[in-house]
């Protein structure tokens, strides 16, 4: 199912062009329009999903095969240092086009861009409990 007014529906169907590094029936590999540093690229589902809750369970599936695979050829090829995965959901999270898609960033030494995650103390016995009532819904 496709999306009339989604643009990675439109990129996925070659409607509006994108630098594709890799396509397969499934999915669509391009570079970023506005990448975060060289190589930024953005795994797309040529299928509409808008977000993580409503992928399914096949593409889930081969995403982080191709994701792994992608990131290996981009450290080969560009001599990064490192490589972030990010994947935003929901507009609270970052999340500006709702077709889901998954990040692959490579990471420079000196490319002086910074997604350290902020951390708040925990305290062991709600962790324990809250693992629980997750754990139950697994
Ligand atoms: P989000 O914030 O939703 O996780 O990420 C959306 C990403 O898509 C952004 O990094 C943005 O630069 C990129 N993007 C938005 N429109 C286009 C486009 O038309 N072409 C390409 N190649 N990337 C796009
Ligand atoms: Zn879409």
């Amino acid at each position: 199912m496709s999306h009339n007014d989604c643009i990675f529906c439109k990129i996925a169907k070659g409607e509006i062009p994108s630098a594709t590094i890799f396509e397969n029936a499934d999915f669509k590999v391009i570079l970023d329009v506005a990448p975060a540093t060289k190589g930024h690229a953005l795994i797309i589902p040529k299928e509409h999903f808008k977000d993580i809750f409503e992928l399914d369970s096949d593409t889930a599936a081969k995403l982080f095969t191709l994701a792994a695979a992608v990131a290996r050829e981009l450290k080969a090829e560009l001599k990064c240092d490192g490589l972030n995965v990010l994947q935003n959901n929901g507009e609270v999270a970052g999340q500006t086009v709702f077709h889901f898609h998954m990040h692959l960033i490579p990471r420079y030494n000196d490319d002086g861009l910074n997604i350290t995650l902020g951390s708040k103390e925990s305290d062991p016995e709600e962790l324990q409990k809250l693992a629980e009532r997750i754990r139950k819904r697994i």
